[in-house]
């Protein structure tokens, strides 16, 4: 078989990845993003926007896009935005189907299948709305696999053909869920033997519970009231957004929307948000996500010391304060060399390749 694609299909963000050669890389977007948003949204004349220009439409008619369809997907049939109610499979379809576009481009061959991941507590009707979703982009989903499983595959691949066997924590903090499993995994196999997770706790949360503090302030300090404004409020959504990736690697950044009209005239409200502020504003969903891993080693048996190998996935793993307290609870660090946003489509391509039957002796 060929022209297989490994693809993480995610809450907030879908990827594609290719095995070039023995390597498995990230196959970008028309845009030359790594990552493309999982938003649709339809634009003022009825077109159908996919990813970033869909995110940007939704800057300007909040009402007009879709967010977050995987969640809806084996549980909502429909979904209401661009003022009617729409199939949630066609939405997830029109987001794969893009994909698929995109890589095709890039590439240069046809591409026909695709190891679509999800996440290991999936159900058997999310699944197969999934399967559904995929097959209405054109694609065949030739396994639809483990999130956990494809990160754990992507660690041994990197991690110069691991062979040894032991026990893999997979923490997956991403947009708008959070997952912990716990697997036992050698060389190219790996079996999941419990998984905890929370379909409220992600990022988005983290975003919102800063959005509440930012908009007391801009009320308190300014007279501006965010929350009587859908476009102001879905502004400084994505500016707190914004401000919580810059806190990964700095120490304080700022809030700023210049040119609002206060209860005095203009005003151009501006706030400081540093570190320690953020991290008590971040702290109870971390401690969520611990709660979670301590639930998921109870569940399989195991103790923090049983874990040899801690692998980061989900773009809100970078969160400084995750791997601190991760580290403290578990006595041991994360592997380096990982790209916690592209570890899950890197294994599903390496799985891609597999099925093509272009790796041997895994
Ligand atoms: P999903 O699996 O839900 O599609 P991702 O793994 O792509 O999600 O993670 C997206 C989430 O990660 C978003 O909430 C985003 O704000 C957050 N995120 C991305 N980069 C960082 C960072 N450097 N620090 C903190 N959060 C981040
Ligand atoms: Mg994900």
């Amino acid at each position: 078989m060929r022209g297989v694609i490994g693809l993480d299909f995610g809450t907030t963000n879908t990827l594609c990845a290719w095995m070039d050669g023995d390597n498995p890389v990230i196959v970008p977007n028309d845009r030359g993003e790594r990552t493309t948003p999982s938003v649709v949204a339809v634009s003022d004349s009825g077109e159908l926007l996919v990813g970033s220009s869909a995110r940007n439409q939704a800057l300007a008619d909040p009402g007009s896009a879709l967010f977050g369809v995987k969640r809806l997907l084996g549980k909502d049939r429909t979904a209401d935005f661009g003022g009617a109610p729409r199939p949630t499979e066609d939405a997830a379809a029109a987001i794969i189907s893009k994909v698929k576009r995109d890589a095709e481009r890039f590439l240069g061959f046809e591409v026909d299948s695709a190891v679509v991941t999800v996440p290991a507590r999936f159900s058997d009707p999310q699944r197969r709305a999934v399967r559904a979703a995929v097959g209405k982009a054109g694609l065949r989903a030739a396994r639809i696999m483990n999130e956990p499983s494809a990160a754990a595959l992507a660690r041994a691949w990197s991690s110069v053909r691991d062979e040894q066997d032991r026990l893999v924590l997979v923490y997956d903090f991403g947009g708008g869920t959070f997952d912990a499993t716990v697997l036992r995994a050698r060389g190219g196999s790996c079996f999941v033997l419990s998984s905890e997770g929370d379909d409220a706790l992600g990022g988005i949360d983290i975003d919102a519970a800063m959005y509440r503090d930012v908009a007391g302030r801009f009320k308190s300090e300014f007279g501006i009231d965010a929350d009587a404004d859908p476009y102001l409020s879905r502004l400084l959504v994505d500016l707190c957004e914004k401000a919580k990736i810059e806190l990964s690697t700095r120490d304080e950044t700022v809030i700023a929307v210049p040119f609002l009209r206060g209860p005095d005239g203009i005003v151009h409200p501006s706030v400081k948000f540093g570190r320690d502020r953020f991290e008590r504003i971040a702290a109870p969903f971390v401690d969520r996500s611990l709660a979670l891993v301590r639930r998921v080693l109870g569940s399989a048996g195991v103790g923090p010391s049983d874990v040899g190998a801690l692998v980061l996935s989900g773009g809100s793993s970078r969160i400084p304060l995750a791997r601190r307290l991760l580290q403290e609870a578990l006595g041991r660090e994360a592997d380096p060399r990982v790209n916690p946003e592209e570890i899950v489509a890197l294994g599903a391509a390496v799985e891609a390749a597999r099925i093509e039957g272009r790796l041997q002796g895994l």
